[in-house]
C-alpha cells in the first residue's frame, strides 16, 4: 500500500513539476514581457514624433501652409468633430492637387484608431517633407488626411468618444451595423471583463493561463478572427462598430468624393500601429477582388503582403482603406493599409500580451480603476504599446515607411493600371 502511494506521488509529481515549471516560466515571461529594440538610432527622423494631438496638429498644419505656398492650387482646410468634452478636435486636410495630365491621386490618412495616429502623423509629414515634389505631382495629386479620429488621437484612445472603432465602422451603408459576427458572444467575457481594474488581481496575473486554455478550445486562427473582425451588438465591448456612421464617417463622404473626382485611380494608405512583429512595416489589406489584389501586387512587387486570409491575420468589416474605395467605385481603386508593429503580435505571448492592454484599458474605461496606480499602469502600458517610446523602433520603422515608399510611389506613377 505504502509503494502504490509512494508511485502515485511520483507519477503526480512527474506530470505537475513540469507544468508548474511552464507555468512560472509563462509568468515571469508574460508579467515581464518588454522589448529592447537593437536598431541604430536615426536622430534626423525622431523629430517627425510628437508628444501630443495638438502638437501633431500644429506641424501638420504648419507643413500643410508650406506647400500650400510652394504648389499652386493647394487646399488646407478642417473638419471639426463634436464631442461632449472639447470644442477643439478637428480632422485636418491637405490636398495638393496633380498636374493637368495627373490622372492618379494618393490617399494618405492617419489617426483611425486615435492615439496610432501618433506615429500615422510622424510618417505624413515624413513624407509631405520627402516625397511631396514636381515629379511626383506630374502624374498623381495628394490628399493627406490628419487625425481622423481626433478625440481618441487627444485622449489616448484608440475608439472615438462613443467607444466605436472607426475601423470597423466605415461604410457607406448603414446595412453594416446590422450585421452579426456570430462568434463574438463566445469569447466575450474572455475579453470583455466586468468591475474595477486592478492590475496585481490573480486574474490579470494569471490571464494568460485563461487565454492558452481558451485558444487549445477554440485555435488561434478562429479566436483571432471571432475577436478582431468587429462586432455591432455590444456598445461597451472591444471591436464595437457602432449603430450608425460615425459623424466624420458621414462627413468625410462628400469631401473625399468631391477631391478624388477628377481623378481615375485612387491608391489609399490608411496608417495603423501595433498588430504584428515589432519595429517592421506589415501591409496588412483585408482580402480584395482578384483586379484589386493584382494592382497592389504589382505596386508592392519583391515586398511581402499578409492578406488577412491567412493564419497569422485576420478580416474585419468596416475598414477605412475600403470605405474609400466604396466612395470610389466607378473608379480604379489600390487599398493598402500600413501596420507598424510593435507587440510581437504573431507570437502568442504577444497576442495574448497586447489583447490583455486593450482589455483592461476598455474595462477601465467602463468601470473605473481600483487604484491612482492601476489607472496610470494601464493607460502607459496602452500608450506604449500603440506608441513606442523607443527611438530604436521610430528609426525602424521610418526606415521600412522609406524603403516601402520609395518602391510603391514610383511604380504607382510609372504603371498602367486596369
Ligand atoms: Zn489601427
Amino acid at each position: 500500500m505504502k509503494k502504490a502511494i509512494k508511485i502515485s506521488v511520483i507519477i503526480i509529481g512527474i506530470i505537475l513539476i513540469p507544468v508548474i515549471a511552464g507555468i512560472g516560466y509563462f509568468y515571469v515571461a508574460y508579467n515581464n514581457f518588454s522589448f529592447e529594440d537593437e536598431y541604430k538610432v536615426n536622430e534626423s527622423v525622431l523629430s517627425y514624433f510628437n508628444n501630443s494631438y495638438e502638437e501633431a496638429r500644429k506641424n501638420f498644419r504648419f507643413k500643410s501652409d508650406e506647400l500650400s505656398s510652394q504648389y499652386l492650387g493647394t487646399q488646407v482646410f478642417k473638419l471639426p468633430v463634436n464631442s461632449s468634452k472639447d470644442t477643439n478636435l478637428t480632422i485636418d486636410f491637405c490636398f495638393i492637387p496633380g498636374s493637368e495630365n495627373a490622372d492618379k491621386i494618393i490617399v494618405l490618412s492617419s489617426g483611425v484608431h486615435g492615439l496610432e495616429g501618433f506615429t500615422g502623423s510622424a510618417v505624413q509629414l515624413f513624407f509631405m517633407d520627402h516625397y511631396i515634389n514636381h515629379e511626383l505631382l506630374e502624374n498623381t495629386g495628394v490628399l493627406l488626411i490628419h487625425g481622423i479620429n481626433p478625440y481618441g488621437f487627444k485622449y489616448i484612445r484608440r475608439v472615438t468618444e462613443n467607444n466605436i472603432d472607426l475601423n470597423r465602422n466605415s461604410d457607406i451603408d448603414n446595412k453594416l451595423y446590422t450585421s452579426k459576427n456570430e462568434d463574438y458572444p463566445r469569447v466575450y467575457d474572455l475579453i470583455n471583463p466586468k468591475g474595477v481594474v486592478k492590475t496585481g488581481s490573480l486574474a490579470n496575473r494569471f490571464y494568460f493561463i485563461k487565454a492558452i486554455k481558451r485558444i487549445i478550445k477554440e485555435s488561434m486562427p478562429v479566436l483571432r478572427q471571432a475577436v478582431l473582425q468587429g462586432q455591432y451588438e455590444f456598445p461597451e465591448g472591444l471591436f464595437y462598430g457602432g449603430n450608425d456612421f460615425e459623424p466624420q464617417i458621414e462627413n468625410l463622404i462628400p469631401i473625399i468624393d468631391t477631391i478624388c473626382k477628377p481623378y481615375n485611380v485612387v491608391f489609399a494608405i490608411d496608417l495603423h500601429t501595433a498588430y504584428g512583429e515589432r519595429g517592421k512595416l506589415h501591409l496588412f489589406p483585408n482580402p480584395v477582388e482578384e483586379p484589386v489584389k493584382k494592382r497592389m501586387e504589382e505596386i508592392f512587387e519583391g515586398l511581402h503582403i499578409d492578406w488577412g486570409d491567412s493564419d497569422d491575420f485576420y478580416t474585419y468589416s468596416g475598414d477605412f482603406a475600403g470605405y474609400i474605395g466604396k466612395i470610389n467605385h466607378d473608379k480604379i481603386f489600390i487599398p493598402m493599409p500600413f501596420e507598424y508593429g510593435t507587440m510581437d503580435s504573431q507570437l502568442t505571448i504577444g497576442s495574448i500580451k497586447s489583447l490583455h492592454v486593450m482589455i483592461m484599458e476598455n474595462q477601465g474605461e467602463h468601470y473605473g480603476y481600483n487604484s491612482k496606480e492601476d489607472s496610470i499602469k494601464v493607460k502607459s502600458d496602452f500608450l506604449e504599446m500603440y506608441y513606442p517610446s523607443s527611438d530604436a523602433w521610430r528609426s525602424k520603422i521610418m526606415h521600412d515607411t522609406k524603403i516601402v515608399l520609395d518602391q510603391a510611389l514610383k511604380r504607382f506613377c510609372e504603371l498602367e493600371f486596369q
